[in-house]
């Protein structure tokens, strides 16, 4: 690929272990790696590049990490809107998921990435679906970064309610460990290390205990991670405590399933028991502020994420879903995330900007274990990087860029960069068509709601004439 220079950044944002910001920064790539981090005076005068940006006006700073991203939903978007918790997951999330085809699925995830590209997210981390090959196949052409996983269901009659009557939702426990396992082997290093594939635990009250063992088997087996949602509601808690008498933790560490390469979706139910046993296994924590919003599971109040991040728990950001939160801007996160629990515990002090946009990098790559390679911008480490462009109202004057992105600005990245490569150049995505994605997305998105019956559900309160 090549050379590539950025000179003139404005704020160059690494967030390396001192924290460094430099004014008039510059960044050399060469081919896919970082190769000159600094202030651009610095920068050895016969440094030779084969394309040069102008980052005047910009921050630069490492590509996000969107630990919790539901690639296949995306076609799905509001079709979760105004019902709890099992409704959402039992009646319209799977209901979604039990009628799409694989080409859906595909360009689902091709959506939902262009939506993650265009907020400046680099790498995601999945918390799987049954189309891990279609999401991969995406991902491979998107030019992202990033980590699939294959649904694990063995319990259709969950304590929260009843599984689809659909084969895909019919697994054995054999047969699911057999899909996932199939999945981590097909993607152990894909496109050069960019697909990647770990074992998910989707809810646990889906999951036996066998299943739950059979995870962890796995995982150590073939050194890989565990996503999961846990603790996520008040109805998951109660159906976990209806399942085996304890809660999803609890229940883990009963079978002996948790360790430090586990990610912890929502966590916003977590009893006093399960945050001590997140800083003694040292699973890490997806925290998604956005979903507690959307649909009200009483994180806001309940959550703990500022006492995790104080323990010395990994605390990463997840934008969830577009059946679930609606949206994937990790930018939006940051705020929404910092202001619900500032709000919540009337408290100006917790989650300064700071400390955000640590949760959206380098917190990320410590949760998919990839922090010697992304998540800051250091001499050596993989080109995933973004730029902002600042020269827009909502950001005038800057004062602090680091304040500016969490509260005052719009969001939506100007270039981004994944191992090298540049898939986003002045607003415009040079990856691949975002009209043909959005073409084809709609289109999918409406023949599944009629499929699915969610599109007489769906739709505005008011007269459309
Ligand atoms: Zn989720």
């Amino acid at each position: 690929m090549g050379r590539v220079l950025i000179k003139n950044v404005d704020w160059l944002i690494t967030v390396d272990a001192g924290r460094t910001i430099y004014r008039h920064g510059a960044v050399g790539i060469a081919d896919d790696r970082l190769e000159f981090v600094g202030k651009a005076e610095d920068l050895p005068p016969d440094y030779q590049a084969d394309e040069v940006i102008d980052g005047s006006g910009h921050i630069a700073l490492p590509g996000f990490i969107d630990t919790h991203v539901h690639n296949t939903q995306h076609l799905g978007r509001g079709l979760g809107d105004g019902c709890d918790m099992p409704v959402l997951l039992l009646e319209r999330l799977y209901a979604y998921e039990s009628v799409m085809t694989a080409e859906d699925a595909y360009w689902a995830a091709r959506l939902c990435q262009l939506e993650l590209i265009r907020s400046g997210t680099t790498c995601f981390l999945d918390p799987s679906s049954y189309y891990p090959d279609e999401t991969a196949r995406a991902t491979g052409d998107s030019g992202m970064r990033g980590f699939v996983s294959r649904t694990a269901f063995d319990i259709q009659n969950t304590k929260i309610g009843k599984l689809p009557r659909r084969p895909l939702f019919r697994e054995s426990t054999e047969e699911a460990l057999d899909r996932a396992e199939e999945t981590v082997v097909t993607y152990k290093n894909a496109h050069g290390g960019r697909v990647r594939a770990w074992l998910s635990i989707r809810i646990p009250v889906g999951c036996s205990d066998a299943l739950c063992k059979g995870i962890r088997r796995l995982a150590d087996k073939h050194k890989v991670g565990i996503v999961t949602h846990c603790c996520e509601s008040h109805d998951q808690s109660v159906g976990s405590r209806r399942t085996s008498g304890l809660t999803d933790i609890e229940r883990m560490e009963a079978l002996d399933v948790l360790g430090p390469d586990m990610v912890m979706i929502q966590m916003g139910w977590a009893n006093p028991n399960e945050i001590a046993l997140a800083q003694k296994r040292g699973f890490k924590i997806s925290y998604t502020p956005t979903t507690g919003y959307r649909i009200a599971l009483g994180d806001a109040t309940f959550g703990h994420f500022p006492e995790f991040a104080a323990l010395g728990v990994t605390v990463a950001l997840g934008g969830n879903a577009a059946m679930s939160s609606n949206h994937l801007d990790l930018v939006r996160v940051m705020g929404l995330g910092a202001g619900m629990m500032r709000s919540t515990r009337i408290s100006p002090f917790i989650f300064p900007p700071e400390q955000m946009i640590e949760m959206a990098t380098i917190n990320g790559a410590v949760a998919v274990g990839m922090q010697d390679e992304i998540g800051s911008l250091e001499v050596g480490k993989k080109a995933d990087l973004v730029l902002f462009d600042t020269r827009t109202s909502e950001w005038c004057p800057v004062h602090n860029p680091l304040s500016n992105l969490v509260h005052s600005s719009r969001g939506g990245a100007n270039y981004v960069f994944v191992d090298g490569r540049l898939l986003m150049r002045e607003g415009e995505i040079t990856a691949f068509s975002e009209e043909e994605t959005i073409r084809e997305g709609q289109m999918r998105g409406l023949a599944i709601a009629e499929r699915s019956g969610l599109d007489r559900i769906h739709r505005p309160h008011w007269s459309v004439r």
